[in-house]
């Protein structure tokens, strides 16, 4: 008891975060009509009701870098129960982190009580592992104790709409001025507490272009590895949010500089060591940026399937070598690194399916004579698997020919395709080695 007061008096949460800055519309600039609809009318209903409420996180530090926030979310000192007596289209979830949902229309708030300090919560409220790592967090407590338990300074701002103040307990405005990311109290201590914050960490440093604060990220070469006993769930979920933020090519490109690859996807290391390998994930990560950056749609399959493509190809090429048939042995690739992925994050299987199906294709662009390039042009994946392939040719896995073939392939007519159709004669076998010779090595067998 003594030594956790003792930690938290020296790690600043208890005297430092007690007073907030409170900043006023004139000097942060950011007006009440700046927050989401459904964020607002939640704030003043909960503040009607007699709680305090406040948008808080991710929203407040996008407005503050001049950004649209992509989402806002609510604290407040009312209980989660609370919360559900005031709004009739609400619904509690969660058990490690127990929130509100409230509902407008089609938009959705995550409300959130003020969580405070371990020990002041009744048996079972807050359990944590043999490594610290907090099993579940349902410790109410005060602002300014919320404030504390949060991770990054510039992800502890509260904006209250009705008075347009921000609320800043520990500098938040200050670090995002002079671009900084630091941890909120211990760094090592938060970083057992959850791990996930160290990839979190290299998220918001590279989608808001920060400096990681030298004792911030000074822990995380030596803790890295309690990555590994993080749920393979969450490890998931936390990877696809880096993957989606838009900058992921700069997140990945840190998250190795931090040391921090090797227990997210199997030999990712080993891939960005390859030149090749390296230059096909990052293209397919600055490919995915620049679509999230034009507001296009991007599928996390096709980005999964991109980040293990260069393992799936050298178990490929393994199993080939013991004799086995090109497509039955790409399909036990495909299995033996789903299964080895599997144990370390979790792609969920509506998005293994269709990596599966993206990887499958592959070796039908090399088949170009008879019905079979017609068949693959109908086919309802094709659009992904030629995006795909073109990938693969600028990377310089495969032969740019291949993918100009098909690019015209698609925008000749009937009779223009006919006349590119490569000659199909001679023994099945004979035919089989020319087209994989033609479509770049073993990566483009013939299929069937
Ligand atoms: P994003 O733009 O990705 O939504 P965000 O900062 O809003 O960024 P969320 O994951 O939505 O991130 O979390 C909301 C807030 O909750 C954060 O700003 C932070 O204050 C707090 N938070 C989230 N995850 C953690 C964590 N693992 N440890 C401590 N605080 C956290
Ligand atoms: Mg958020």
């Amino acid at each position: 008891m003594i030594k956790k007061l003792l930690g938290r008096v020296f790690s600043g949460r208890m005297f430092k975060s007690a007073r907030p800055r409170i900043i006023a519309v004139g000097e942060h600039g950011i007006t009440r009509d700046r927050i989401g609809s459904c964020a607002l009318r939640t704030c003043d209903a909960l503040q009607e009701a007699g709680y305090s409420a406040f948008v808080v996180g991710g929203a407040v530090r996008d407005l503050i870098l001049g950004r649209d926030p992509k989402d806002f979310d609510v604290a407040t000192n009312a209980t989660p129960e609370e919360v559900r007596g005031i709004f009739r289209r609400s619904r509690v979830i969660g058990r490690r982190f127990r929130i509100v949902h409230v509902m407008c229309g089609r938009d959705l708030v995550e409300v959130t009580t003020f969580r405070g300090p371990a020990d002041e919560g009744g048996a079972g409220a807050q359990v944590e592992d043999e490594h610290g790592r907090l099993l579940r967090d349902n410790v109410w407590g005060d602002q300014a104790q919320d404030a504390a338990r949060r991770d990054f300074t510039i992800n502890a701002l509260f904006y209250d709409p009705a008075k347009q103040e921000v609320w800043d307990y520990h500098g938040g405005v200050a670090d995002l001025k002079r671009k900084r990311l630091r941890m909120i109290g211990d760094p090592a201590q938060r970083y057992r507490e959850d791990p996930v914050r160290m990839l979190r960490a290299v998220r918001f440093a590279a989608a808001c272009g920060l400096e990681i604060d030298a004792p911030t990220r000074k822990p995380v070469k030596e803790l890295a590895k309690l990555l590994a006993n993080v749920p393979a769930a969450r490890l998931f979920d936390e990877m696809l949010k880096l993957l989606l933020s838009g900058h992921a090519a700069e997140c990945v490109k840190r998250l190795r500089r931090e040391g921090l690859h090797h227990g997210l996807l199997p030999l990712l290391d080993v891939i960005l060591e390859q030149p090749l390998g390296e230059r096909f994930v990052m293209l397919a990560l600055q490919n995915t940026d620049a679509r999230i950056r034009d507001g296009k749609p991007v599928s996390p399959a096709f980005l999964f399937a991109a980040l293990m493509w260069h393992e799936v190809l050298a178990a490929w090429k393994k199993i080939e070598a013991r004799g086995v048939p090109p497509i039955p042995a790409l399909y036990e690739a495909m299995d033996e690194m789903l299964d080895k992925q599997t144990e370390q994050l979790a792609i969920p299987r509506r998005f293994t399916s269709d990596m599966k199906e993206l990887w499958a294709l592959q070796p039908r662009f090399g088949q170009r004579a008879g019905q079979r390039p017609f068949r693959l042009l109908e086919h309802p994946r094709f659009r992904a698997a030629y995006d795909f392939l073109l990938l693969r040719c600028e990377s310089g896995e495969v032969d740019a020919e291949l993918g100009e073939w098909w690019t015209g392939f698609q925008d000749s007519d009937a009779d223009g395709r006919a006349a590119m159709l490569v000659a199909d004669t001679g023994p099945a076998k004979k035919r089989r080695k020319r087209r994989r010779r033609k479509a770049g090595g073993p990566a483009a067998p013939a299929a069937d």
